[in-house]
């Protein structure tokens, strides 16, 4: 079946859902493709960090003035999305004072708070702090969880109108004489191809921009830059802790419910799927972090995990920490001479409202409608529902009868209820749709104990029985864990994934005779 809309949207990351969001409220019609689920592209590959603008505010104030103003709107439309920890810029006898000052006056100037701290009043707030530091600058920084925020944006949409069609990959543009009128897709679950015609098509595909461009023979100056994170066992502060020094990798610990993210390196690539981690970068996260939490050195940490950057190039330079963490909307007709086609592109998970009100507006006034955006004033649907650790034990305890209280997830509490509520919804293809959409997996297990409960329990549903053999996604799955895991195995994490191991291998003996048959048993010896 062929369909028919005002406009396309290629990408379901932050931007995209941002986009359709934003489109639905202001009543126009759209459908977004999404090629895997929501967030497989860097909305579910980045470090979590609500940025209060602070990293950007001394070398791209126009980018730390979006972050700050964008980190206001959030707090306020997704509170359940949301930590307010708070950040702390530390430095360390090595970075002396000389940035501290071009730093504070640069924060003032982009309109973002600061307190300077003491070294003893740091590390009263912050113990695990190095006790070497010489001072600390207080920001409001915070976490974020991309996730929520991006299935939020995407319900919301969905029930003002959009469509939306996941593991649906944008091959082709349809074009009317020197514009563009819609796109060719193909469902990649179903094998079936069609199209959609509209009056405007939104490439919101993130790293992905270029290779949505080169079906229509056009680019535009990219570079992609690879960052690299660990996950830790334990939560190792409560606030977020930067070095107080100029933009540089390994230097941001961002707490996450239970555990903190550590990150990033920046690597230049030249295939947008490069999320290998390499035990360099590993090592290099480890050491450089360990000078400002000295624990680290002794930490568990359970997860690698890599996104790429799409940084919009102005210039020749060599050094991606120097490019602008801003956005660019490019208009193909302007550039290009192509209608109907726009590119959003660049800027941070926190600037996606922005980057959508933007576009919207951009089309809006092409359309020659005059219908203001209302995103940063309208709540998301979830807003007021606590998520935390502690509001799904109360949740649990209060409204769910102690019969129906099996927990699938027990690192994270996720009870088997949750999962259902989502499957009802019906917009779950894959097994990691409903990892997207659920905690399951997040937790320091990464899913070593639970998603065989999970599965055992969709085939109970009968659920994923059109979907394969339950043992040939329970290898797919161990074996996308296993790429997150093999860059970090040493001390407890390698015993723990001996006890994993022998899970899999000895009781459920995954390695030998599988009911799928021969295939999946030689994948997972490959
Ligand atoms: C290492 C790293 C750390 C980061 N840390 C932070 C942070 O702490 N805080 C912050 O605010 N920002 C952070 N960012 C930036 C942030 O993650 C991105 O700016 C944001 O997620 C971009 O969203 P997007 O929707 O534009 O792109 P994406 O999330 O990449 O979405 C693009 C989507 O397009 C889809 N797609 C591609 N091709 C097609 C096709 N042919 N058809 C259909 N769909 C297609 C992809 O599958 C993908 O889902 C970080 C980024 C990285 C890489």
């Amino acid at each position: 079946m062929d369909y028919k809309t005002e406009v396309v949207i290629i990408g379901g990351g932050a931007t995209g859902a941002g986009i359709a969001r934003d489109l639905a409220l202001r009543g126009i019609p759209s459908i977004l493709v999404e090629r895997g689920d929501f967030t497989s592209g860097a909305s579910g590959r980045n470090q979590g960090l609500l940025h209060s603008g602070a990293r950007y505010a001394v070398y791209d104030p126009e980018a730390a003035r979006e972050c700050v103003a964008e980190n206001r709107i959030l707090r306020h439309i997704a509170p359940h999305c949301i930590e307010p920890t708070g950040g702390l810029f530390v430095s360390l006898p090595e970075d002396g004072f000389e940035f501290r000052g071009e730093f504070i006056r640069a924060c003032e100037n982009a309109g973002i708070e600061t307190v300077s701290l003491s070294p003893r009043e740091a590390l009263a707030l912050e113990p695990g702090i190095n006790p070497l530091l010489i001072g600390a600058v207080q920001v409001p920084d915070g976490a974020i969880d991309p996730f929520t925020l991006v299935v939020e944006n995407i319900r919301d949409a969905e029930s003002r109108g959009a469509v939306v069609f996941t593991h649906t990959e944008a091959t082709g543009f349809l074009r009317d004489g020197d514009g563009v009128a819609g796109v060719v897709v193909r469902d990649l679950l179903e094998k079936k191809e069609f199209t959609i015609s509209a009056s405007w098509v939104i490439n919101a595909a993130g790293a992905w921009a270029n290779r949505i461009l080169a079906l229509a023979g056009l680019s535009i100056p990219m570079s992609l830059s690879k960052g690299s994170m660990l996950i830790t066992n334990t939560r190792l502060s409560q606030r977020v802790l930067n070095r107080c020094r100029p933009p540089a990798s390994g230097d941001i610990i961002v707490p996450n419910s239970t555990v903190s993210i550590l990150g990033t390196t920046s690597l230049r690539v030249d295939a947008v799927e490069s999320f290998e981690v390499l035990p360099e970068e590993a090592a290099f996260l480890v050491y450089e972090l360990s000078l400002l939490v000295p624990e680290i050195k002794s930490e568990r940490f359970i997860r690698a995990y890599a996104g790429v950057r799409p940084l919009i190039r102005s210039g020749e330079t060599d050094d991606d920490r120097s490019l602008s963490r801003g956005f660019s909307l490019i208009d193909h007709q302007k550039e290009n001479g192509i209608s109907g086609l726009v590119t959003i592109a660049g800027g941070k998970l926190i600037t996606c409202r922005l980057m959508a009100e933007k576009t919207v507006d951009f089309l809006c006034e092409k359309m020659g409608l005059r219908a203001p955006c209302t995103t940063a004033e309208q709540r998301l649907p979830g807003a007021g529902i606590g998520r935390s650790l502690q509001d799904r034990l109360l949740h649990m305890r209060r409204e769910i009868p102690a019969a129906r209280q099996e927990i699938l997830c027990d690192c994270e509490l996720v009870p088997r209820d949750e999962v259902e509520a989502v499957l009802k919804e019906g917009k779950v293809r894959e097994l990691r749709d409903i990892l997207h959409r659920t905690r399951i997996a997040k937790g320091t297990c990464q899913g070593g104990f639970c998603v065989y409960r999970l599965l055992g329990m969709l085939n109970e549903l009968r659920r994923e029985r059109n979907r394969g053999d339950s043992n040939e996604i329970l290898m797919d799955f161990l074996e996308e864990r296993w790429r997150g895991i093999r860059p970090i195995l040493w001390g407890t994490a390698l015993k723990e994934e001996e006890l994993i191991e022998s899970i899999y291998k000895g009781l459920f003996n995954l390695s030998g005779e599988l009911s799928g048959g021969q295939e999946a048993g030689e994948r997972g010896r490959r």
